[in-house]
């Protein structure tokens, strides 16, 4: 990955298509339950681009609440 990161997730644009990402509702599957992330994807090519450090969070949450039960 090679965008350049800009301050609004709005702003990134697939290498690719130049085209602007949209936010989308992704179902994930993690461990042994299925969740709902909101990632950046491509309107032309349907690549999704993960931010890291929200990808990284979210993780972090799931497991975190799977260890509270
Ligand atoms: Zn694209």
């Amino acid at each position: 990955m090679k965008e350049t990161i800009n301050q609004e997730n709005e702003k990134w644009v697939c290498d690719k298509c130049k085209k602007k990402l949209v936010s989308e509702k992704v179902k994930v599957k993690y461990l042994d339950g299925n969740f709902e992330v909101e990632l950046l994807r491509c309107p032309e090519c349907k690549i999704v681009f993960i931010d890291e450090e929200l990808a990284l969070g979210k993780m972090l949450e799931v497991e975190k609440g799977l260890e509270d039960k």
